[in-house]
């Protein structure tokens, strides 16, 4: 049976065979059939990589097909592979239907050996650029197919780099010295590189530099594909929650020489600025370089601005062709270029990944244009990164320190200490500490080093570089090519002239201006941003789940109302509680006295509650009564034992002590007596405020009391009081009892009518499976999320974060962290189940979210599909989970 087609010449296919082509694939077939400059070649399909993985003899079976391929690139290009007289080189590069910027790999100058180096001598009549193609082609060739690293290639071109200007001095007079080239590699120099190259490689590997462009091609099929699977790859996806099944396409094309001559170039632009969202071509290029020096962020490259006074013509025609770009792929987009000899060519086109003002600006500005609706625009803004918009930066009205200036590549301002790779980074970051990782070139191997630390600051690269992407989409704020500033590495010194600075100094960094400061300095909250604004208008129209805010003082209901919550789904009010009131009242012996001791903190309640009112003004306020393990608040038992091991003797050693020693005592088995092997599964909840009915009175009397002054001041609430933790009725039963009667005393006395509601929230899996019970006597329910994950996964949420969890997500035994994204499996089908016993009872009954998955935009979307009526999360994440809701009723809207 004849094998399926595999591979396609980039005339076969377009940009909606995504799946397979993958996002380069398709789109170098989209911008062909467009008729721009695409050098021609072929994609494998990511299927193949797929099947790669099951079978690594697989690629053999479609042999005959890349073979086909070829020969039709050879007619095409008029050039033959492996041929002595006009040898085709070829680019192999990877491209997944998703895009991972930078994790994969690239293989350039493919089919070069020391034979065909001297036909390219002679048919270009340029030796320089054929010599520093091939040094070029055993680098890479070497690091990424053969795993030999790169940094000793490095190491000879800067020895031969530095021997040469020992030999040379300042010869003006050398004609290659006095033409100041790119890289600074004379014909000779080069020479000598590719030599030492080779020398290195035999000695590695045991073997010769590979001469057989066949096996060359294979062997870098390979390598791009064993790319999908390298540590860092797989770590972006996991990340990003791409699916490990999709493999990655390959596409084999015709090189194109940025590093021809000086009439040569290679370069990164964005159709709108993706810092700022200005509709402005922004972008990079380097004059006689390849691709990757712009990319991998080695060198600084020079900016747009520049190519459009010094070379007009070749800006004119790239300005001409990202807006064509840009207008048929109706989103901003991102190309990579080469210029060859004054040629204009198109490698690659993506829709670029923006910060989010620029995502936002940009968004807004394309319906202005009526280049996409409403819908669209709401649509296209990524909710996940919407909280970039609420990022601090350096307060320039205050005198700081400033180091030097760079490239301000990702927004945002952090300070942090020193660390000088990634490695150090992740280490300090787990224990603790917020650090900035500082290097001299954005290399992707960084990613995990930027996971870890709070920003980074690198030497050199520019703000298309490949990790400058990346942290855009992480929100880390990044500063890039400051080259005033150098790196001792071994002894680990960043220095600007005299002033030195030493791992584990604190500095300041901001992404958003490029500035570097020494030392800690003032952050300025970010000014409220109008598109964002705006857009929240535009979503205000649609009926969705509403978006209601956990806010548990009166600054975090004003934060809340700012950001448009419907109200305030779950008031804590356990902050009343300290640890010292919590002993007081366990060594206290009766309700009266545990009483009075209440007293003390009522006033406090109350004015809180009220103001909490007032800013609510009318909106609900849910209000939950105390919740928390009463274990969780007494002190380390293992501290008070040492204290009192201490006390015994110095009591010994004659020491007036007794006293402290009797109340240390004391305090130990008050401890013992409370001490939960499972707190989270103890004396929490409804459990204590039916065990201690005055602590849950001295709330509802503060909360009763202080909504009737705010309705005797003219204004409107609305206070539902919400039971924790009930698995039985007879409990919810009990509270309702108690709270209804509070209420009542203080409608009467107060001569005001409360309107109140009583629910429950729903947490263990007991409750939810009695949820039509339960309805009968509740007004409300609110699932919280945290504890009922905890429960029906028999997950420990103060554990298993640390403990197991990230290695699950590893290694792929769960998709998702289960306290972050809902698991519709597990406490989803519960809340599904409960849902429709209550509204079997109370078509009407209200119903909510306010665990931490209230904020989670793919939560909020299995909320909205089940018929929730709002979902509350902290103020700060209020606007992304508004986006969230919006999105949920356009998309399923459309189904
Ligand atoms: C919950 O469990 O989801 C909840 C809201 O309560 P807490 O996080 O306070 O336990
Ligand atoms: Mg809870």
């Amino acid at each position: 049976m004849a094998l399926e087609k595999q591979v396609y010449m980039f005339h076969e296919g377009n940009a909606r065979m995504r799946s397979i082509l993958g996002d380069k694939g398709s789109y170098l077939a989209e911008m062909t059939n467009l008729g721009l400059p695409v050098p021609r070649g072929f994609t494998i399909s990511s299927q193949v990589c797929v099947a790669y993985f099951h079978d690594p003899n697989y690629i053999n079976k479609i042999k005959t097909q890349i073979e086909n391929a070829l020969k039709e690139l050879e007619k095409e290009t008029n050039k033959t592979y492996g041929d002595n007289h006009n040898p085709l080189l070829l680019s192999v590069r990877s491209g997944a239907s998703v895009s991972m910027p930078g994790m994969m790999d690239t293989v350039l100058n493919v089919g070069l050996n020391d034979h065909n180096l001297n036909i390219l001598i002679k048919n270009t009549n340029n030796e320089r650029f054929a010599l520093d193609t091939y040094r070029r082609f055993i680098q890479m060739y070497s690091d990424i197919v053969m795993g030999i690293d790169k940094e000793l290639f490095d190491d000879i071109v800067s020895e031969v780099k530095k021997k040469n200007k020992k030999n040379n001095g300042n010869n003006l007079h050398n004609p290659e010295s006095e033409k100041e080239l790119n890289n600074g590699l004379t014909s000779e120099m080069l020479k000598e590189i590719i030599d030492c190259y080779k020398k290195l490689y035999k000695e590695i590997l045991g073997e010769e530099f590979p001469q057989d462009p066949k096996i060359q091609l294979y062997k870098c099929i390979e390598a791009v594909f064993n790319s999908f699977n390298r540590p860092r790859t797989k770590y972006f996806r996991q990340l990003h929650k791409i699916s490990d099944d999709i493999g990655t396409a390959v596409n084999i094309q015709e090189m194109v020489f940025g590093n021809f001559n000086t009439n040569s170039m290679t370069g990164v632009a964005v159709s709108r600025d993706p810092i700022t969202g200005e509709n402005k071509i922004t972008g990079e290029y380097l004059i006689e370089a390849q691709g990757e020096d712009v990319l991998n962020g080695i060198t600084t490259p020079k900016k747009l601005e520049i190519m459009k006074k010094e070379i007009p013509n070749i800006y004119k025609e790239l300005s001409n062709y990202i807006k064509k770009l840009e207008n048929h792929f109706k989103n901003p987009q991102e190309i990579e270029f080469t210029v060859q000899d004054g040629k204009f060519y198109l490698l690659q086109t993506r829709a670029t990944n923006c910060s989010a003002i620029a995502d936002l600006k940009i968004t807004l500005d394309m319906l202005d244009e009526k280049m996409i609706s409403k819908e669209e625009a709401i649509l296209r803004i990524d909710p996940n990164k919407i909280s970039q918009l609420l990022f601090k930066s350096i307060d320039r009205s205050e005198k700081c320190d400033i180091i030097a200036k760079g490239i301000p590549a990702s927004p945002g301002a952090v300070s942090g200490r020193i660390v000088f790779n990634s490695e150090d980074a992740e280490r300090n970051a787990k224990a603790g500490k917020k650090v900035i990782l500082v290097t001299s070139e954005l290399r992707t191997d960084d990613f995990h080093g930027l996971i870890a630390a709070e920003g980074m600051l690198s030497l050199r690269g520019g703000k298309t570089s490949h990790v400058a992407v990346v942290a855009r989409g992480l929100g880390k704020p990044l500063v890039c090519g400051v080259e005033d500033l150098t790196i001792d590495f071994e002894n680990k010194i960043l220095s600007y002239k005299s002033k030195k600075f030493y791992e584990n100094n604190l500095i300041t960094i901001d992404g958003s201006l490029g500035l570097i400061v020494a030392g800690n300095c003032n952050l300025v909250e970010p000014e409220s941003n109008s598109d964002l604004a705006k857009l929240l208008v535009m979503t205000e129209e649609l009926p969705t789940i509403k978006i209601r805010a956990n806010a548990d003082t009166p600054q975090m209901a004003l934060e809340a109302l700012k950001y448009g919550a419907a109200g305030i789904g779950l008031c804590r009010t356990e902050h009343f509680f300290s640890s010292a009131l919590i002993l007081e009242l366990m060594r206290a012996r009766s309700y009266e006295e545990r009483k009075k001791i209440l007293e003390k903190i009522k006033p406090i309640q109350k004015e809180n509650f009220k103001k909490i009112f007032e800013i609510m003004n009318g909106l609900p306020v849910v209000i939950r009564l105390f919740d928390p393990p009463i274990s969780k608040y007494l002190p380390d038992i293992s501290l008070v034992r040492s204290d009192l091991a201490i006390l015994k003797n110095r009591l010994k050693n004659g020491e007036p002590v007794r006293k402290q020693l009797k109340e240390t005592e004391e305090l130990l088995n008050l401890i013992q007596g409370q001490l939960e092997a499972n707190p989270d599964l103890g004396l929490r909840g409804c459990r204590i405020d039916i065990k201690w009915p005055e602590i849950n009175q001295t709330i509802c009397y503060a909360l009763f009391e202080a909504a009737s002054e705010v309705i005797q001041e003219g204004k409107t609430v609305r206070p539902e009081i919400l039971i924790p933790l009930v698995s039985f009725v007879s409990e919810l039963k009990t509270l309702k009892e108690s709270i209804c009667s509070i209420a009542n005393k203080i409608s009467k006395k107060n001569g005001v009518t409360l309107p109140f509601k009583v629910g429950n929230i729903i947490e263990t899996p007991r409750c939810a499976l009695n949820a039509d019970e339960f309805a009968q006597l509740s007004d409300f329910f609110s699932f919280g999320t945290n504890d009922l994950t905890q429960m029906t996964l028999g997950f420990s949420r103060d554990d298993t974060e640390g403990k197991f969890l990230t290695k699950y997500l590893e290694w792929g035994i769960i998709k998702n962290n289960p306290f972050e994204t809902i698991d519709e499996e597990g406490p989803g089908k519960l809340i599904l189940m409960a849902t429709e016993k209550a509204r079997t009872v109370k078509p009407n009954i209200e119903l909510g979210i306010s665990g931490e998955h209230g904020g989670n935009p793919e939560s909020i979307d299995f909320f909205y599909k089940n018929g929730l009526d709002y979902s509350s999360c902290s103020p700060y994440r209020i606007p992304a989970a508004r986006i969230a809701a919006a999105q949920s009723y356009i998309r399923n809207k459309k189904k």
